[in-house]
């Protein structure tokens, strides 16, 4: 081993957490080294969030315009696949990061291309791919950002039927001609909309009793049946119990919980996600191996104020811009520490930092949309909270109208009945992503019921619905 490269930061994983932290430090003026084993972006940029809606917005855009009198007509044919997965690959820089290390360069952070393990107490030992090794050494933090893998349960015969993982979904360079998806969240459902549109047959196998479980029932009920308009097949509530795959180019098969056995050219299995921490050293310095890493509200690891976890592999909410979220907090928190500076001198004041989840938003790009923040009813019910669920028809919204011929979908908003603030809002129906953000405000705003009726919608947009639901709410 070399002698100790020391630097104030070292990161390691260059996803888009590991990404901002660099960003924060050396705002700061620290120095920061980044290791990153792959590509520098992470998963996101290659082969999660940026190809999949890649794909989908061709998808979804098509959609619209087919909701629309006077442009459906010149929309009905098929999508250009050639086209939409040359998109793709464009918006994945082709899967090279010379972009993102151009970045890191030009704010005067290092890059150490190679696999990196924690090396005891605030150092980290970096193996390149040409098989060097150094060691770094960090005067203040430690940051672990390396994310998650996709998990594909032990089923029999699932090592021989090479099934996709969310890397393969989203990279593919060909729509399969029958897909198979085992997997009733995000993943799944997203991955149904854009293979079902750019040619394939899907077949969506849940194990659950719903699409989307973790939003109101009533997000996965529209996007289940606007999937099957589309022509796929989804089946809920069905467990595969074996896999079948014989040669290295012939079908895949699954057997279902009771015999039956369905046949597509490809699996994709969207069975969850895994912490990418087997082999990043974290028994050297006492942690438990291959676990989601604890973290305060600072994302500092207790009992170790060198070492901090963000994004993913801390597993508070396995969403891009969360990571991002806690970067920011966890990078000022480590610039005003090593400066012996107060915390609330950080860009969001006198408040005690928190990397919360109480008010997540999230964006489902299916068609519906699926879009919410906060707790659904059964989340605030179960929390305690003296609630009321107040829901709304999208389609009886001007706004909606105007934007899709028989506008279909759906709003709820959570109110705190105690202090009249929201908990929570889910939307769904076409253009939903971009309503949830509204949301946002109100919910970590806390803002009162009252005061929302003075945030007035323009006229004529799908926004409206909120004065629809305010209303409501009155009775
Ligand atoms: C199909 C799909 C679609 C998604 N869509 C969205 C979306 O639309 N919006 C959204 O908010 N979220 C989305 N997500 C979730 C999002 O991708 C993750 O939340 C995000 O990538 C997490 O960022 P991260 O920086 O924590 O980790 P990652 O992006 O996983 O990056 C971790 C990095 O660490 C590197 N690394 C790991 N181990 C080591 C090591 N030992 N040494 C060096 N480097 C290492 C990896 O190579 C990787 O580059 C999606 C996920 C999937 C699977």
């Amino acid at each position: 081993m070399s002698e100790a490269v020391e630097y104030d930061v070292v990161v390691l994983g260059g996803g888009p957490a590991g990404e901002n932290i660099v960003d924060r430090t050396r705002a700061a003026g620290l120095s920061t080294a980044l290791v990153e084993s792959e590509l520098v972006g992470g998963e996101c940029s290659y082969w999660a969030c940026v190809p999949s809606k890649a794909l989908l917005r061709p998808v979804l855009a098509r959609a619209d315009a087919r909701r629309v009198r006077g442009l459906a007509d010149a929309v009905q044919g098929p999508l250009d696949t050639a086209a939409v997965l040359a998109h793709r690959n464009y918006w994945t820089g082709d899967w090279k990061d010379q972009g993102q290390i151009d970045w890191i360069d030009s704010i005067g952070a290092h890059v150490y291309r190679g696999h990196g393990r924690l090396y005891g107490v605030r150092k980290v030992a970096v193996t390149s791919p040409e098989g060097e090794h150094h060691i770094l050494s960090a005067r203040h933090a430690v940051v672990v950002a390396t994310g998650t893998r996709a998990v594909i349960p032990d089923l029999p015969g699932i090592a021989g039927a090479r099934p996709w993982t969310s890397r393969e979904a989203t990279s593919a360079q060909e729509a399969p001609g029958r897909l198979l998806i085992v997997g009733g969240s995000v993943v799944a459902v997203e991955m149904a909309t854009a293979w079902q549109a750019l040619g394939s047959q899907v077949t969506v196998l849940a194990r659950g009793p719903g699409l989307l479980p973790r939003m109101e029932p009533f997000a996965g009920e529209l996007v289940a049946e606007a999937l099957r308009e589309a022509g796929a097949v989804v089946r809920i509530g069905v467990s595969v119990e074996a896999v079948v795959r014989d040669g290295s180019t012939g079908p895949v098969s699954v057997v279902l919980e009771g015999g039956e056995t369905l046949e597509g050219d490809e699996l994709l299995m969207a069975t969850g996600r895994a912490p990418r921490t087997e082999d990043i050293g974290l028994d050297t310095v006492g942690l438990p191996v291959g676990r989601w890493i604890d973290v305060d509200d600072t994302c500092r690891v207790p009992g170790h104020d060198w070492l901090y976890a963000v994004g993913d592999v801390n597993h508070r909410a396995l969403l891009t811009h969360q990571g991002k979220y806690q970067a920011r907090i966890a990078g000022a928190v480590i610039a005003a520490r090593a400066a012996g500076t107060p915390l609330d001198t950080a860009p969001w004041g006198a408040h005690t930092p928190t990397a919360d989840t109480r008010a997540l938003p999230q964006a489902v790009f299916t068609d519906p949309e699926a879009a919410a923040v906060g707790l659904t009813l059964a989340e605030a019910e179960r929390a305690g909270h003296r609630v009321r669920a107040v829901d709304y028809d999208m389609s009886k919204v001007s706004g909606a109208g105007l934007y899709a011929d028989g506008y279909k979908g759906r709003a709820r908003m959570i109110v705190d009945l105690d202090r009249e603030v929201l908990l929570g809002a889910t939307f769904v129906g076409p253009g939903a992503a971009e309503l949830v953000h509204a949301a946002t405000v109100a919910v970590v705003g806390e803002v009162p019921i009252q005061r929302l009726w003075h945030a007035v919608p323009s006229f004529p947009t799908i926004s409206e619905v909120w004065l629809r639901l305010l209303e409501t709410y009155r009775g």
